[in-house]
């Protein structure tokens, strides 16, 4: 049962320290308790009081890690079933599958779009996360030759080995190393098998069963043979049926703590249709509701990256703005007598501001002013980017330190704070820029420091 912030209070060592990043045990504590942190956060907790809130503060999805190091990936680990609830943790997994049934050029081909469809979007890097790889035909020699190119070309893939039979996944596992694959493919005849080889390798399990029931009844034995980290395949291969066991699965886990289904899904669009746009459409609703990964049959650019924006919006914490860190920018390498803005730290504000005046090409300074991630004029409204802020942000930046002139230019929508922040930098011009990001290439081309 979870424990109550309190109840973890009693538990930590009350030091009030703030290593953990919150000023008091007691947020720190109702922090955990809600979900929020994680008690290892606190470097001075004893081993016997991790493993006990540990345990009880798990989230009901259980998070399991696939791969190792840097782009490992992370699924599961979620604990509520609405975003706006509190926030979905991790983003559902993009696969694309390979398999020994496919010719030399289908299989380089998907490696090489894994490799190189890649984008980023307001900061954040996007791209596939794994690759499947399918005995199709039950030829060991033909599956690890086929594991061992994917390990040689795709060194940041983290790999799904799929195969009914044990011994072909474990020829396949030894190829892997540290790169520790999700195994998949433990039914009813080879649990026991399976789960052994999990337990030998290290690696998380892929559960697949013919139903749902049968998945329940699955999972409790390898629960009960000692395996946590699983993934589970309902066996669903119609969007309705893909739909409903999510449902059902996460409703289950989150609402009565059913142990059976807190593990995150493993869904395949690639099994449900043919029609390239129909699986974008399958996968993008299962990426919606709830799926931990799905697994494409191949991957092109006009399906994956809306894909991926869908994934980066549903998986973007909706209690906290995305931001940049408050800095002095420089774009297009500016001198002493280059032009000097300000903005907002809303990311996508910076993102737009900052990519017109690159491409202006005009070199230039972009101060941008901590305005917890609120717009310009939300910002400006919410008394957080007041003419006395920005007044003391520029006195403290140290861009007086970079330039000659004492020319500021600010957006066009806060024309009306021009007086009071002249008042406020009485040395300083101050000149009301465009309104539209659009307009600053034209706007800094004519632009000359005042007289
Ligand atoms: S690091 Fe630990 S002891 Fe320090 S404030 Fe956080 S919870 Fe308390």
């Amino acid at each position: 049962m979870a424990l109550t912030g309190i109840q973890i209070l009693k538990m930590l060592p009350k030091k009030n320290c703030g290593e953990c990043a919150i000023p008091t045990c007691l947020a720190f504590a109702m922090k955990v308790a809600a979900g929020q942190m994680e008690i290892d956060d606190c470097p001075y907790v004893s081993d016997e009081a991790k493993e006990t809130i540990g345990e009880a503060s798990a989230p009901p999805i259980r998070t399991i890690k696939i791969g190792a190091g840097d782009s490992s990936f992370t699924a599961g680990g979620e604990t509520c079933l609405f975003r706006h609830e509190k926030r979905f943790e991790n983003p559902t997994g993009i696969a694309v599958l390979v398999s020994t049934s496919m010719s030399d050029s289908d299989v380089d081909g998907r490696i090489d779009r894994f490799k190189t469809l890649r984008y980023e979007r307001v900061g954040v890097f996007m791209k596939a996360d794994l690759i499947a790889i399918q005995d199709a035909d039950g030829d060991q020699a033909s599956f690890t030759g086929l594991v061992q190119k994917v390990l040689d070309t795709a060194e940041d893939a983290n790999l799904i080995l799929m195969s009914d039979k044990t011994e072909t996944l474990a020829e396949g596992t030894k190829l892997c190393g540290d790169r520790k694959p999700l195994l998949f493919g433990a039914n009813q005849d080879n649990s026991d098998a399976m789960a052994n080889l999990a337990k030998e390798q290290g690696c998380p399990l892929g559960l697949k069963g013919g139903t749902i029931d049968e998945t329940i009844a699955l999972s409790e034995k390898l629960i009960g043979a000692g395996i946590k980290d699983m993934v589970i395949d309902t066996g669903a291969r119609t969007l309705r049926a893909a739909l409903e066991d999510n449902i059902v699965a996460r409703r289950a886990a989150i609402n009565s703590k059913f142990k059976p289904l807190g593990f995150s899904t493993i869904m395949f669009p690639c099994e449900m249709t043919d029609d390239p746009l129909m699986e974008a459409m399958i996968a993008s609703v299962l990426i919606a509701k709830y799926a931990g990964i799905v697994v494409l049959s191949d991957l092109q650019g006009d399906i994956l990256f809306p894909l991926l924006l869908e994934r980066l919006n549903i998986f973007t914490d909706p209690q906290r703005p995305m931001v940049v860190e408050e800095d002095i920018y420089p774009i297009n390498g500016p001198d002493d007598n280059s032009p000097v803005m300000i903005t907002c730290n809303f990311s996508l504000t910076y993102f737009i501001v900052s990519g017109e005046v690159e491409g202006s090409n005009v070199p230039s300074w972009l101060l941008i002013k901590d305005t917890e991630g609120l717009s310009v004029l939300t910002a400006w409204a919410a008394g957080k980017f007041g003419a006395d802020l920005i007044a003391q942000f520029i006195k403290k930046s140290g861009i007086e330190d970079k330039i000659k002139h004492r020319e500021l230019i600010i957006p066009g929508y806060l024309a009306t704070i021009k007086g009071e922040l002249e008042e406020e930098l009485s040395d300083w011009t101050i000149t009301i820029g465009p309104r539209e990001a659009g307009h600053l290439p034209a706007f800094l081309k004519e632009w000359k420091p005042a007289a």
